[in-house]
């Protein structure tokens, strides 16, 4: 059956569970993984409350007016005394601001004069330092469980001080190229033949998404061959096939993952590239089948086999990267499918323009565009200057 693109995609986020596996790697050894467990604050952030500004902790009554500096706190330290009334104490950013002060004003909006200051302007309480416990308190969940570990998420583990997190195990996932005409990339194709650049795109894609990726060999288009390495990737804890789901009479990876009782979630979805895209299961196992037109297997990857690893490895995140850019020129695609089509956004991202493109064979297209238009379905023109989808490549 033919799903729409957006049916399509809630059909895969709906299907596919997570796997079981679970493993404690170093934070330094982290970057990528989904953690599998919550993490806490071990106390509260900031620890402290924390100057935000290099200048002068004061009681915010007592401005506008001059005030006598009892002393100085630098980050790292900490101020033993208290501040009353008529008292300042000049602070760093990142000290603590001492007990008695509610207000931080900067250097700039101060006049010193030996051992006293002149600020003209009003303060309010908590200006310019950041409370004890505004960002956490001790114990609160810092990083779900579900989360993908970036730059971001490893400096969290940092700060609460975990050595080691729990992260669910990589998904394995065999990606098996099919086609009689598809030769080893190493090899010299004669002048009929193809080499088999899909099985290198979907291994770098598979790596990026969060997976381990294992190349079989090329199935020929035979049913012997096609099932005895359908079986093998079935193995896997995810099948991606290229090529082989076609209409033509030597696509035959449909009726061999019949004949290995397979449940067909749908065939072939509103989209272009990619329109004969296959999703199913083989008892617990899921699979794709990729139409084999490079551009098709890349994109139908990025639009939907990438989430059912993400989903797989257990991570709470299935978006896709997509924004919007105006189109540098008219645009015309014949409504009905989605289409997503090379193209080159510019460096300030709000311009779109579109690549050049032979269609779904068209590799160096696609390495030529930082990105894809996404047509609507139902829209058949669109003018120069007009926001349309983009999704990052
Ligand atoms: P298919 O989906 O099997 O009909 O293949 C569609 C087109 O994609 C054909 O022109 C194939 O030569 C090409 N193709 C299939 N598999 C690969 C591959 N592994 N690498 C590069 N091109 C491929
Ligand atoms: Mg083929």
């Amino acid at each position: 059956m033919a799903l729409s693109f957006e049916q399509a995609r809630a059909c895969v986020l709906r299907e596919v569970r997570p796997l079981n596996g679970t493993e404690s790697v170093a934070i330094g050894e982290a970057a990528g993984r989904v953690t599998a467990e919550d993490v806490a604050a071990d106390r509260d952030y900031p620890p402290f409350p924390r100057s935000a500004r290099d200048g002068f902790a004061v009681r915010a009554a007592d401005l506008p007016g001059e005030l006598h500096v009892i002393g100085e706190v630098r980050a790292g330290e900490h101020f033993s005394g208290a501040i009353s009334t008529g008292q300042a104490v000049e602070i760093m950013t990142g000290a603590p601001v001492p007990d008695g002060a509610d207000a931080v004003v900067m250097i700039e909006h101060t006049t010193r004069n030996g051992d006293r200051i002149k600020i003209d302007r009003t303060a309010k309480p908590g200006d310019n330092f950041n409370p004890r416990g505004v960002e956490a308190h001790a114990g609160d969940v810092v990083l779900r469980s579900g989360t993908r570990l970036g730059f971001a998420e490893i400096a969290v583990l940092a700060m609460v001080g975990r050595q080691c997190i729990t992260v669910h195990r990589k998904p394995r996932v065999a990606i098996l190229p099919t086609g009689d005409e598809i030769v080893e990339a190493a090899e010299q194709p004669q002048e009929f033949q193809i080499r088999n650049s899909n099985a290198m795109s979907l291994a770098v894609q598979v790596a990026r998404a969060g997976g381990l990726p294992q190349v079989l060999p090329i199935a020929r288009d035979t049913y012997d061959s096609t099932r005895a390495l359908i079986e093998r990737g079935l193995s896997a804890d995810l099948l991606l096939l290229s090529g082989g789901v076609s209409a033509g009479k030597y696509d035959l990876v449909e009726r061999v993952l019949a004949d290995l009782g397979a449940e067909f979630f749908f065939d072939r979805v509103l989209i272009q590239p990619g329109q004969p895209l296959v999703f199913g299961s083989v008892g617990s196992k899921f699979f794709f089948g990729l139409p084999g037109n490079p551009a098709s297997t890349m994109v139908t990857f990025e639009l939907f086999a990438l989430a059912a690893i993400a989903i797989l490895e257990g991570c709470g995140d299935t978006s896709l990267p997509l924004l919007r850019a105006k189109l540098t020129r008219d645009f015309r695609h014949r409504p009905g499918l989605t289409r997503f089509l090379p193209a080159r956004l510019s460096p300030d991202g709000s311009t779109v323009e579109p690549e050049t493109w032979q269609g779904s064979g068209d590799v160096a297209s696609l390495a030529r565009a930082n990105a894809f238009l996404v047509a609507d379905p139902d829209r058949e023109s669109y003018a120069a200057g007009e926001d349309i989808r983009v999704m990052l490549k």
